[in-house]
């Protein structure tokens, strides 16, 4: 039996099929079309609608057959042909209801991927968008921490100075207040020594002008006088009144 080639008028896509009467679906574009029972070529100027097999006249707004209203573009149009043996698609009914079916379930899993990589995108938009307030505010967040170091460093670094200037002003003033009061304790000291020194010396001369006096004393009175206790400074006092009133 032989076979036809038939192109969509809708899309160009080509079909192969025994003569029929009855209706197929094109894949590509929806149209409906037949096997005609033999070739089927427009004349010049028309084109052929690849469902009724009518002669539409061409211009440039054609859509659809004025007949059948099937899809016929101005630039496609049906045709038909005996087949030679080349292999475009083979739509028998089975097969035809089967890639009906297979490409109706195609579309709507294409659709729910749609839908699901729509979901994924406005999520993963929503997540960018998230992820850029979070960095920023991290950055923020870094930027502020570097900043209040860079202030406690620079409000230590003359506290720190500041603290070891004075530390070591403390210890130079406390050195030598220290070696002061050294020194004055040794001078102290040393004059203490002194007036003890000079006390000694001053007792010693008293013993020695007392015992000359006593020797000069024995040899005027020719006695061994008995030296009367040298007036303290009291009965010197009282002496010179005496002797005030004597006068007087
Ligand atoms: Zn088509
Ligand atoms: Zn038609």
């Amino acid at each position: 039996m032989s076979e036809i080639t038939v192109s969509c008028a809708g899309c160009g896509k080509r079909y192969k099929g025994p003569p029929s009467t009855r209706k197929f679906k094109c894949g590509g574009c929806a149209n409906l079309f037949t096997f005609p029972d033999g070739e089927r070529k427009a004349p010049a100027g028309r084109t052929l609608c690849s469902f009724c097999w009518i002669e539409v006249p061409l211009h440039d707004e054609l859509k659809a057959c004025p007949n059948c209203n099937q899809k016929v573009m101005s630039g496609l149009g049906g045709a038909s042909a005996v087949s030679s043996g080349l292999s475009p698609a083979t739509p028998s009914e089975g097969h035809n209801a089967e890639l009906q079916g297979a490409l109706a379930a195609s579309a709507q899993q294409r659709e729910e991927l749609l839908a699901v990589v729509q979901q994924l995108e406005a999520r993963v938009a929503e997540l960018e968008s998230a992820l850029a307030v979070t960095t920023t505010e991290r950055d923020q967040a870094q930027a502020n921490l570097s900043q209040l170091k860079d202030a406690a460093v620079a409000a230590l670094e003359p506290l720190s100075l500041d603290y070891n200037r004075v530390m070591k002003q403390l210890i130079v003033e406390t050195e030598e207040l220290l070696s002061q009061a050294r020194l004055t304790r040794q001078e102290a000291d040393e004059r203490m020594n002194a007036i003890e020194g000079l006390g000694a010396r001053l007792s010693d001369h008293v013993k020695v002008v007392r015992r000359d006096m006593a020797t000069r004393l024995s040899g005027i009175l020719g006695t061994d006088a008995e030296l009367t206790p040298l007036p303290t400074p009291r009965d010197a006092v009282l002496l010179d009144g005496n002797r005030q009133n004597n006068a007087g």
